[in-house]
């Protein structure tokens, strides 16, 4: 009884010293290939992820005015095109509110199930992948490429690592064109680019994100994630003992004596159990396809990318002597020590709420966003004339921004103030084209009564004619006599 709280106290202070930090130490990484479900939901994510950026410039868009292109930024106009949603230059806050968002979605995500937005969603990741699937068909898995880098430089290896790095650079331009033409026109600027026309702007872009690409995915890889990301450096501190991470059930695994291979009878779960033996067959297939290279049997490590690539490896040993699953798996530590995981606590709850307000701060924003913004501005110098007649003149810039994709027409009277003559010269309507703005100079005049005070509170009522937009404008501003 004394020998089982003994290891039992083991185990347990194994457990808590397990969360170490990561190794330092710069070698070429060379992951095995694995099958299981991990590894399709990541490639599945790839796909969809890779289908969407090297796509989405391509697809046209038909508008009445501006862009044909369903999502492009473009700067000069000042508006980003995203389908039938069009961002202004003034609702740029949006950007911030969106920024904000992500962030705390990732600590929601954080908090709740570890790095696994570094593991499958990253695009560090997805292009470290795509640029390992590149190696593995040209060079081979693991064993190969490993065989490969030892060679002394021969005709094969020239081959093979030219042509690694050949596809690798095609991928890496192609990756910084592809983000270069979601600020443009796509087709115009392809053919521009090729033919040398393109602005300069277009190749710098393109040439630093190919090289950043070419670098960051084939060269420093998953050192990225392990010793540059500044995320990975502050992601433990939303860490705590009821965050799932990829984790070594460390009692199952090793019981009393340990891990131990499958020789002869250890084949045999009983005999394990009766040596003392847990159920880790010590292959190192966890090891060998883990991306950064590290043994998650020595416990979660700031360098896991949480990618669940061991799991895969694992369940498939387990699978094969016909075991439960599971020796790795996503787990807490509280349920790893034999508790149980608590998702629902302070923590959660507040990183759930800033989520669930920011959202519904974007979604009011945007929803409440009108098509047609309104302001007056009065002159100011001078801030009224007396005409020839007695009247007294104020001037006004009353400007519309009609942001809609149509013409719009309106018409401008003013309330607050009896006798007001609004005068906008020759113009009889404001006419507005789709997608401009437009300042009118308008001048008010009135005779003074008795009565007048010296300022008066006026507004500008200013509704639709034709058009898009519905709704009557009102803008506040004020009549100065003498
Ligand atoms: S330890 Fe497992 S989950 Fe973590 S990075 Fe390696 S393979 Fe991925
Ligand atoms: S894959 Fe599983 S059985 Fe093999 S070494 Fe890793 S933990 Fe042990």
């Amino acid at each position: 009884m004394t020998d089982q709280n003994n290891n039992t106290d083991i185990y347990q202070d194994k457990i808590r010293d397990t969360r170490v930090q990561a190794k330092i130490s710069i070698e070429t990484i060379h992951p095995r290939s694995v099958t299981g479900n991990f590894r399709r939901f990541k490639t599945f994510i790839m796909a969809w992820a890779y289908a969407a950026f090297f796509l989405l410039p391509w697809i046209r868009w038909e508008r009445p005015v501006g862009s044909q292109q369903a999502i492009h930024f473009d700067l000069i106009g000042k508006k980003f095109y995203i389908f039938d949603f069009i961002v202004h230059a003034q609702d740029i806050f949006w950007l911030a509110a969106l920024l904000f968002l992500s962030a705390v979605l990732l600590f929601f995500a954080t908090a709740l199930v570890g790095r696994v937005f570094c593991g499958f969603f990253c695009f560090q990741t997805l292009w470290t992948d795509a640029f390992r699937s590149i190696e593995k068909m040209i060079q081979g898995d693991r064993i190969a490429r490993i065989r490969l880098d030892k060679k002394a430089w021969n005709k094969e290896k020239i081959t093979k690592k030219g042509l690694t790095h050949a596809l690798w650079l095609l991928l890496s331009f192609w990756t910084g064109i592809s983000f270069t033409l979601y600020w443009a026109d796509a087709p115009t600027l392809l053919m521009d680019f090729f033919t040398g026309n393109a602005h300069s702007a277009a190749y710098t872009a393109t040439l630093i994100l190919m090289t950043t690409t070419y670098l960051a995915a084939g060269w420093i890889k998953e050192y990225v994630c392990m010793h540059i990301c500044p995320y990975a450096r502050f992601q433990s501190v939303m860490y705590d003992s009821d965050t799932l991470a990829t984790s070594y059930d460390f009692k199952r695994g090793e019981s009393s004596f340990g891990r131990a291979k499958p020789i002869k009878d250890l084949k045999k779960p009983e005999v394990r159990k009766e040596k003392g033996h847990g159920d880790c067959v010590d292959c190192g297939l966890c090891v060998q396809v883990c991306p950064t290279g590290i043994d998650i049997r020595d416990g979660s490590q700031l360098s896991c990318i949480n990618c669940g690539l061991c799991i895969d490896a694992c369940n498939g040993i387990m699978d094969k002597f016909g075991w439960a699953k599971g020796l790795i798996r996503f787990a807490s530590e509280n349920e790893l020590d034999g508790g149980k995981t608590r998702f629902f606590k302070l923590r959660t709850y507040g990183y759930g709420l800033a989520t669930i307000a920011s959202i519904g701060f974007l979604l009011w924003s945007v929803s409440g966003n009108k098509l047609v913004n309104a302001s007056s501005y009065q002159t100011r110098s001078p801030l009224y004339v007396m005409l020839s007649d007695g009247r007294i003149q104020n001037s006004y810039e009353v400007r519309i921004h009609n942001k809609s994709l149509y013409p719009a027409e309106f018409s401008i009277n003013t309330t607050g103030m009896d006798d007001l003559e609004l005068s906008i010269g020759a113009i009889e309507k404001l006419t507005i084209a789709a997608d401009k703005s437009v300042r009118f100079l308008i001048k008010l005049r009135h005779q003074p009564q008795d009565s007048d005070t010296k300022e008066t509170k006026i507004k500008f009522i200013i509704k639709p004619l034709s058009g898009e937009f519905k709704e009557t404008l009102s803008l506040d501003s004020q009549f100065i006599l003498p």
